[in-house]
């Protein structure tokens, strides 16, 4: 180990979502490597393609790759054995970087959405923190942190459509996995991100719309092409310096969030 000063020295965290270099997780993973901590990536669907992009972390040689669908009740049920035998009996954080919505819940056809495809919005966007957290409980059993990624569920935004609601799912469940997970001393957080160029976000019909907002209303510089500021977040609520924060949402949108016009 080379950084013996790392904010995530001896820590062991499962990391989801890993699907390109421009996934927020795989900034998250590639930070929390260089602060010192110990691993585990999952995929879907395709865990071949996230082996090599891990191999461009830090330290690839120590990255395992488990399959996981968040929809998948078998998948999620040998979770807790899989992270075991590569990581032993405790883990201390799990970041959830999952979201998908079918093509007809998003891009401006939310009036005629089927609540068939909303719910696959709300089941893999919103209640897999409930049930990825739940997978792997008995290996937080020494306390941990959960970090989650969401898109300020506060507005409605243009083209984001079933995704808005999926969002405010999901930081409600955030909130309420505090409320009863802060008796082990499980904290549950999320990352507000603003927009960035990653698989999800391309997948939105006119995102590009949506994001030039920030071009002119974000008081920070915004650079759409640099998931490495939510990443920072990420490591920074996997670590011990927010040790009493739980149930909020702290926001890497470069400040428009608090911007009225
Ligand atoms: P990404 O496409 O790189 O990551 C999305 C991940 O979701 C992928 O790794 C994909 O494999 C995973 N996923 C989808 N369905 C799954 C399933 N059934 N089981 C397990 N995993 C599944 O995009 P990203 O932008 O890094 O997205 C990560 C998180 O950040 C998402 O929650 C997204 O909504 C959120 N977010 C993204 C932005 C943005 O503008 N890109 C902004 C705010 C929040």
């Amino acid at each position: 180990m080379t950084n013996t000063s790392g904010i995530l020295e001896g820590k062991k965290i499962l990391i989801t979502g890993v699907l390109m270099e421009s996934s927020i997780a795989f900034h998250a993973a590639k930070l929390a490597q260089e602060q010192g901590a110990e691993i585990i990536l999952t995929a879907w669907p395709r865990p071949t393609l996230t082996e090599r992009i891990a191999k461009k972390l830090p330290r690839p040689e120590d990255v395992k790759v488990l399959e996981l669908d968040v929809s998948n009740d078998e998948h999620l049920a040998r979770l807790e054995g899989q992270v075991r035998e590569h990581l032993g009996d405790r883990i201390d954080g799990v970041v959830h970087s999952i979201g998908f919505a079918p093509q007809d819940a998003l891009g401006g056809n939310f009036l005629n959405t089927p609540f068939e495809s909303v719910s696959t919005a709300m089941h893999i966007s919103a209640f897999s923190l409930k049930s990825l957290t739940m997978a792997v409980l008995p290996l937080l059993s020494e306390g941990g942190s959960v970090v989650g990624l969401t898109f300020d569920a506060k507005f409605a935004w243009p083209q984001y459509d079933w995704m808005g609601p999926a969002k405010a799912a999901l930081e409600a469940t955030s909130r309420y996995m505090a409320r009863d997970l802060g008796k082990q001393n499980i904290r549950c957080n999320l990352v507000s991100a603003g927009p960035l160029g990653s698989m999800a976000a391309k997948s939105i019909p006119g995102f590009s719309d949506l994001a030039s907002v920030w071009d002119s209303r974000s008081p920070l510089e915004w650079d759409l092409s640099d998931p490495e500021p939510a990443g920072r977040a990420i490591v920074a609520l996997l670590s011990d310096w927010f040790p009493k924060t739980t149930g909020e949402i702290v926001h890497v949108d470069g400040g428009l969030h608090a911007i009225g016009a």
